[in-house]
């Protein structure tokens, strides 16, 4: 049996990516917001789908569960607390899942913030971190449906993972995620160095992702609200004292909503 496991983009709708976590035979799908880009995939490439697993409920990550399921018998794996079409599987934080048709083990991580029930799916043995709309390349999901504080939560809790995971995220939002950090950071030299590199994928029509947490640690600002420069940028943009890591989080938040 073929046991290499290979993470594939399907890309869907403006800038979502639906991932493929796969071998040459079967694969599990990773928010499937839309089923005919997925099933045009699962053709070209001769795999059977064996599972769908969700991060959150909005509609560009599960639109395409019923039609899948429906099609295939797939099960459906998905945050517990979230109501999700098609889910027959409700998973929580600390839960293990074990694909044996991957021969992969994935864990759960609750990282509400973006939705209150968000989950990502971590892969340890293989370093994968399926973010969703969590942590994105060099940035991290609005706040839809939770506070500042249980979104820098989440965050830190990605960020304690090991460096070398590499992070699958929902969307292409990498440029003018950059674009905001180098208002943040404008000497940090490992930023500039992604600038560049993510500049030339993207006009090569390639997807800045994965990431790893490495890079995101050095350059992602939303990872580094504890650093002095980020708390004095904080300070300066809000023209107040800033005293805590959480805070900082707060604030570039709301200025990477205004930005643009
Ligand atoms: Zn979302």
């Amino acid at each position: 049996m073929d046991t290499e496991i290979h993470v594939s983009p399907i890309p869907a709708f403006r800038d979502n990516y639906i991932w493929a976590i796969h071998n040459r035979h079967q694969a599990a799908l990773v928010d499937p917001g839309d089923a005919a880009p997925v099933r045009a995939f699962l053709e070209r490439n001769g795999l059977t789908p064996c599972a769908i697993l969700n991060t959150h409920h909005h509609h560009d990550h599960i639109g395409g569960n019923a039609e899948l399921v429906a099609q295939y018998g797939i099960d459906v794996y998905g945050p517990a607390d979230e109501d999700i079409p098609s889910m027959n599987r409700p998973v929580r934080e600390g839960d293990t899942v074990t694909l044996d048709a991957l021969g992969i083990r994935l864990q759960v991580i609750d990282v509400p913030g973006h939705t209150a029930g968000h989950i990502a799916w971590h892969a340890p043995e293989q370093h994968l971190l399926f973010s969703g709309d969590t942590l994105f390349g060099c940035g991290c999901g609005r706040l839809f449906e939770g506070s500042a504080e249980q979104m820098y939560h989440s965050l830190e809790k990605l960020a304690r993972l090991p460096g070398a995971t590499r992070v699958f995220c929902a969307h292409e939002y990498t440029l003018s995620n950059i674009a905001f950090a180098l208002t943040v950071e404008p000497d940090n030299a490992a930023l500039q160095a992604r600038a560049r590199a993510d500049r030339e994928h993207v006009a090569r029509h390639q997807p800045t992702l994965p990431s790893t947490l490495d890079a995101e640690l050095a350059t992602n600002p939303f990872l580094r609200c504890h650093l002095p420069q980020l708390r004095r940028h904080a300070e300066f943009s809000s023209g107040r004292m800033v005293d805590s890591a959480t805070e900082v989080f707060s604030i570039l938040r709301s200025l990477k909503n205004e930005f643009r």
